[in-house]
């Protein structure tokens, strides 16, 4: 196994603002590499695994430049010995972004494309520009990725929380913990854009026929919209981290985390649930903040 998810720890938290009739905890995605942080090496790995079986050995895939998706594949692509490229948004910059940098000092080629072509990116032939190559979406939104999610659930014995939460991008995490998830938890993913109604029928295809808990998107909680960082995203997360010692990312976590707070406060979860929080990891986005505004 490349990994040892060991590392990753089930940490019960107490933050001041959580009523003693709720437990919670966070499942700690992030602890399981330095580079290959959170959600998206368990996204990837039934991709890489089917690139591998049909004798691949490129893998091609798609993000923004801050994208924490471009840098597990660029940082997992290096320590398994594959060859990966990025087909990037938007004209390159004069100076690259933190994730580029790091992805292109590991090994991954970067294609940068316009605005307009990456919006187009699915009526593209990429087959042809890229011959051979195993293609990942971007985000590695497909039921590979849901797939390799499957197994959050099982690294620890979380099987009498009630109620399991994660944020949501394109929704892959979230079908994989509920397609592995007991049909008595109860799922709830905050979602982190303004307004991403299509995200229900996201989830619904990568959903497996099985009996299957109940889940729910909460759509209040994406303060402001993709990537919008505001004061009090900044102080709770602050506040958060002085409390549990846990550090967020702005663009999922610290959302995922102010959601849920949000919901204790007006009641959402009764007296006896025990909340399961999916830490995904993403910490490496922080670094496009300017230093010294978060704690750590
Ligand atoms: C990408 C990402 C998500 C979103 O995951 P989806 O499977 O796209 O919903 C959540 N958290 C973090 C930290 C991420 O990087």
């Amino acid at each position: 196994m490349l990994f040892d998810y060991s590392n990753i720890q089930l940490q019960y938290i107490t933050p001041t603002w959580l009523p003693g009739t709720i437990q919670a905890a966070m499942l700690r995605l992030d602890m399981l590499h330095g580079a290959v942080s959170g959600n998206k090496w368990f996204k990837l790995q039934c991709n890489v695994a089917a690139a591998r079986a049909v004798g691949k050995d490129n893998i091609v895939t798609f993000g923004g430049a801050y994208s924490n998706h471009l840098a597990a594949t660029a940082a997992a692509c290096q320590l398994l010995g594959i060859r990966c490229t990025a087909v990037v948004r938007g004209e390159a910059a004069p100076v690259l972004s933190h994730t580029l940098q790091l992805a292109q000092q590991q090994g991954m080629q970067l294609h940068f494309v316009t605005r307009e072509v990456y919006r187009d990116k699915d009526r593209i032939d990429w087959e042809s520009r890229f011959p051979g190559a195993y293609f990942v979406p971007e985000g590695g939104h497909n039921a590979a990725g849901a797939e390799g999610c499957e197994e959050v659930l099982s690294i620890k014995d979380v099987s009498d929380f009630t109620h399991i939460i994660c944020a949501v991008g394109t929704g892959t995490t979230l079908a994989g913990l509920i397609n592995s998830a007991k049909p008595t938890q109860q799922l709830r993913g905050y979602v982190v854009l303004k307004g991403a109604t299509y995200l229900a029928h996201e989830v619904q295809v990568l959903l497996k026929n099985k009996e299957l808990p109940h889940w729910e998107l909460v759509h209040e909680h994406h303060g402001g919209g993709y990537a919008k960082v505001t004061p009090e995203l900044i102080a709770g997360m602050n506040h958060f981290y002085e409390e549990t010692k846990i550090p967020l990312d702005v663009v999922y976590t610290g959302k995922l985390v102010m959601g849920f707070k949000k919901e204790v406060e007006s009641g959402i979860f009764p007296a006896g649930s025990r909340v399961l929080l999916i830490h995904s990891g993403g910490l490496q986005g922080n670094l496009s903040l300017k230093p010294g505004i978060l704690l750590y």
